[in-house]
C-alpha cells in the first residue's frame, strides 16, 4: 500500500536500511543463529547508519534529529529479512540509551555516549529479575548508600546484549516499597562485585546474547545514579514506549517477511497438478494474511505521527504491540502451514519467526500487561 507519511529522506533512509540488511545482514544470519553471537564490527556497521542516534544530540554522536518513521522503518525492514533476534543482538544499546541521555550528567554523556553511539562499546538495560519483570514495581535489586559510593545487590536476568555490554542501566530499590522506592544506575561491567553469566539456553533470539547479571555488593560511584533518588520508575516507563515502538515495527517486518516467502512458495510449488497459490483455501490464507500486514502498517504509521507530533500514545502503542504480537502469531502459523515440511526446517525465514513470535508477544511488556495498561489508560 501507498504510505501516506512517505517523504523523500524516509524513502532514502528506507532502502539504506534495506541494502544494508541485503548485503550485511541476510548472508550471515544463519552463522550468527548458530554461533549464538554476532561479531563486534556489526555493532560498528549498523552504528555507522545512524539508528542509534535518534534524539540525541550531535556533540555526543548523535543525529541531532528524530523521527519515529524512521525508527520503525530500521525495525520494519531488518525484521522483514531476518527476523528481530540480530536486532536484539546489537539492540541492547538502543532500549537502555534512552535514560541515559535523558538522566546522566553532562560529563557522564560525553564519556559514555560518543562510543556507545558509534558501535565501539555496548550498554544494555537491566530492569528484570530472576523473581519477575511485568511487576517492575515490585523489584528486589537493593542500592545501599555508603559515604561517596552506593552498594548493589542483587540479580537481573534475561538482559539483551549482556554479556558483551560495557554499560548497564540497572534499576534498583532505594526507598520503600513500590514505584516510590526504584531508582536508576549506570553501572560498568567492570565494577567490583559485578560478574555475568550466559543465558544461552532459549527458543529464539539466539545470537542476542543474554546475561544473567549478579551484583554482589557491586560498587558505583555516588555519581552513578541517573536521575533523582527513588524517581526512576518514571523514566522507566517512559523508556518503554519507544521499545514498544520497535517491537511493533519487528512485527510487522516480520509478518511482511512470512506473506513475501508463502507468496514465493505458494506461486512455485505444484499439488495436485497446480500451483498452490491456486487452491481456494491458500488464496484466502494469503487474503487474510496480507490483510493483517495492511491493518498493522496502518497503524504504525499512525503511531508514528502522533509521536512526532510530542504526544506518546501510550495506550496505542500498549493496543498496538498486544494487537501485532497476536497478528505475527497468527501470520507466522498460516506461513508455516503453506510452506509445509520445508517451512519447518531450520535456517528459512519463517521458521526463525517462529521461534521468536513468543519473544516479541512477551518481552518489552507481554500481551497481558499491554491489555491491562491499555484499560487503565481508558480510567478503567
Ligand atoms: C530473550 C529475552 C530478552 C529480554 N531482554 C531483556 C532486557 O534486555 N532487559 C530487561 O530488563 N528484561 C529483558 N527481558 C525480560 C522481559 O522483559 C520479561 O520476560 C517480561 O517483562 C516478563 O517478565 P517475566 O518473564 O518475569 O514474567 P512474569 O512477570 O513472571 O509474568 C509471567 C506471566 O504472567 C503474566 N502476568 C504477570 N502479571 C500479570 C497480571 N497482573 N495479570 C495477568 N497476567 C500477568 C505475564 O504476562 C507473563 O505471561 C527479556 C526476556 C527475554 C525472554
Amino acid at each position: 500500500m501507498p504510505r501516506p507519511f512517505q517523504t523523500e529522506e524516509r524513502q532514502a533512509f528506507r532502502d539504506q536500511v534495506i541494502r544494508f540488511a541485503r548485503t550485511e545482514l541476510v548472508p550471515h544470519i544463519n552463522d550468527w543463529d548458530e554461533a549464538g553471537a554476532v561479531p563486534w564490527e556489526l555493532h560498528q556497521k549498523v552504528a555507522a547508519l545512524g539508528v542509534f542516534g535518534f534524539g540525541i544530540d550531535e556533540k555526543w554522536g548523535g543525529l541531532g534529529f528524530d523521527d519515529a518513521f524512521m525508527r520503525a522503518a530500521w525495525a520494519e525492514e531488518v525484521a522483514r529479512r531476518c527476523s528481530s533476534g540480530v536486532m536484539a543482538a546489537v539492540g541492547g544499546r538502543g532500549i537502555s540509551l534512552d535514560p541515559i541521555v535523558k538522566l546522566a550528567d553532562e560529563e557522564t554523556k560525553a564519556r559514555i555516549l560518543p562510543d556507545v553511539i558509534a558501535g565501539r562499546t555496548g550498554s544494555s538495560l537491566a530492569i528484570t529479575e530472576p523473581s519477575g519483570g511485568s511487576d517492575v514495581a515490585g523489584l528486589r535489586t537493593r542500592a545501599v548508600r555508603d559515604g561517596n559510593h552506593w552498594v548493589i545487590s542483587g540479580q537481573k536476568a534475561y538482559i539483551t546484549g549482556g554479556m558483551k555490554a560495557d554499560h548497564f542501566v540497572v534499576a534498583a530499590r532505594t526507598g520503600g516499597p513500590g514505584i516510590e522506592g526504584v531508582s536508576l544506575f549506570l553501572v560498568p561491567s567492570d565494577a567490583p562485585g559485578f560478574s555475568r553469566i550466559a543465558m544461552d539456553r532459549k527458543q529464539g533470539w539466539w545470537c542476542a546474547e543474554q546475561a544473567l547479571l549478579s551484583f554482589d555488593e557491586a560498587r558505583v560511584p555516588a555519581s552513578a545514579m541517573l536521575g533523582e533518588e527513588n524517581r526512576g520508575f518514571a523514566s522507566i516507563m517512559s523508556n518503554f514506549n519507544l521499545e514498544r515502538l520497535t517491537l511493533i515495527a519487528q512485527s510487522l517486518g516480520m509478518m511482511k517477511g512470512v506473506l513475501d516467502q508463502s507468496i514465493d512458495w505458494a506461486q512455485e510449488r505444484q499439488t495436485f497438478g497446480k500451483p498452490l497459490i491456486k487452491h481456494q483455501v491458500i488464496r484466502h490464507k494469503i487474503a487474510e494474511m496480507s490483510a493483517r500486514v495492511d491493518a498493522l502498517e496502518s497503524w504504525v504509521d499512525r503511531l508514528c505521527w502522533e509521536i512526532n507530533e510530542g504526544e506518546i500514545p501510550v495506550a496505542g502503542l500498549a493496543k498496538a504491540k498486544f494487537h501485532a504480537t497476536k497478528s505475527l502469531e497468527y501470520v507466522a502459523s498460516e506461513g508455516m502451514q503453506i510452506m509445509g515440511g520445508a517451512g519447518y526446517m531450520r535456517g528459512n525465514l519463517i521458521e526463525r519467526v517462529w521461534r521468536e513470535v513468543k519473544i516479541q508477544a512477551i518481552g518489552g511488556g507481554s500481551e497481558e500487561i499491554m491489555r491491562d495498561l491499555a484499560v487503565r489508560q481508558m480510567g478503567l
